[in-house]
């Protein structure tokens, strides 16, 4: 039982700012380490506004702390939430929508029962499991206002999939409006870049290598684009030499078994690009794919399968440098 990568590793990032004017502030918030780097005027200032940014919409989206109007919504069946949440969900549902359910934000109920919020880890029965995942249906949400009701009972949001990638699109628009136009923001591996590096050159991000902590499958350049990826090997817990993972198919309200190791998203809109990964990971290689190919957002993937299979979508085929063998995925591959 143990989550033996860190998300603070999940990408590494391989170089920072080298001019004069840089500020890098790191802090604990969303269940793992962040850290913000901002080359401009004033970098310290900027960044502490980002900061107290993620820590706001840390208390707004949280369904664990007991001040959160997502944990109030959870226990009462309605609550009013902060605008930030308000628009959160309904991206959330938009994304529940536009991946046929891969993506569910209102699977917490079922999640609990594996112990994956308070890694108390444990494999619930199949009655538990059905009597929980029986009561997830999002489209009874309803929105009025700022208040929100489920109108199901036994049904709980989690934003834990999507949270990260909204934060990181909200953090450069904060940095952007102090002026700032270069940043990086890593919040847990999930990497959003603003501008360039302050020389002009891309950012460099490195996608890591499930197999091998520390090392990586690829590296990135890229500017003003977020790159998230979702893994089971980023938290998971073994049972009778079963491993379980805390990536659940919202079909079964079990750990997706997709033949995938990791899936990253490459985009300009982190939100969907944190919710995308999510998704493609249950969706699986074919599906995922087929999804790049004919869903029509703009956005590129990295899939690493568990037999050891690279493959990326055309649009990373001239920003990506990595030492594997990997197969280039084109759209007309899927007319
Ligand atoms: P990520 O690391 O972005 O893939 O998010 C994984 C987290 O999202 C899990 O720890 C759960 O809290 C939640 N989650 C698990 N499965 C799903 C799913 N299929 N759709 C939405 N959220 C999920
Ligand atoms: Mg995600």
């Amino acid at each position: 039982m143990k989550r033996i990568i860190p998300l603070l590793l999940l990408v590494i990032i391989l170089c920072g700012c080298s001019v004069t004017s840089t500020y890098s502030g790191s802090f604990f918030a969303m269940d793992t380490y962040m850290t913000i780097t901002v080359c401009g005027n004033n970098p310290e200032k900027a960044v502490k506004k980002a900061e107290a940014r993620v820590k706001k919409l840390d208390e707004a989206f949280s369904a664990h702390n007991k001040k959160s109007g997502v944990y109030k919504l959870n226990k009462n069946g309605s609550a009013e939430l902060e605008p930030d949440a308000v628009e959160l969900l309904s991206l959330a549902l938009n994304n529940y929508r536009i991946t046929d359910g891969a993506f569910n934000p209102a699977m917490l109920s079922v999640t609990e029962l594996w112990g994956f919020p308070d890694k108390n880890y444990k494999v619930p029965s199949e009655n538990e499991i059905k009597s929980a995942h029986k009561n997830v249906k999002p489209e009874k949400i309803t929105v009025k206002n700022n208040t929100v009701k489920l109108n199901n009972k036994g049904m709980k949001i989690d934003f834990g999939a999507i949270a990260k990638g909204y934060t990181s699109d909200k953090l450069i628009d904060t940095l952007k409006k102090e002026g700032i136009k270069s940043a990086l923001v890593n919040l847990g591996g999930n990497v959003a870049v603003l501008g360039g590096k302050p020389d002009g050159s891309d950012w460099a991000v490195a996608v890591e290598n499930p197999d091998k902590k520390g090392s990586y499958l690829a590296t990135l350049k890229i500017r003003d684009k977020s790159v998230i990826t979702s893994g089971g090997y980023e938290r998971y817990f073994k049972k009778n030499g079963k491993v379980y993972h805390h990536i659940l198919n919202p079909k079964t309200g079990h750990p997706a078994e997709s033949s995938l190791k990791s899936v990253t998203i490459v985009g300009k809109n982190g939100t969907y690009c944190d919710a995308l990964s999510t998704a493609l990971f249950v969706m699986g290689k074919e599906k995922a794919l087929r999804f790049w190919a004919e869903n029509g957002l703009d956005f590129d993937v990295i899939l690493y399968t568990e037999n050891g299979g690279l493959f990326v979508t055309e649009g990373v085929s001239d920003i990506i440098n990595s030492d594997f063998d990997y197969k280039v995925v084109k759209r007309s591959d899927y007319e």
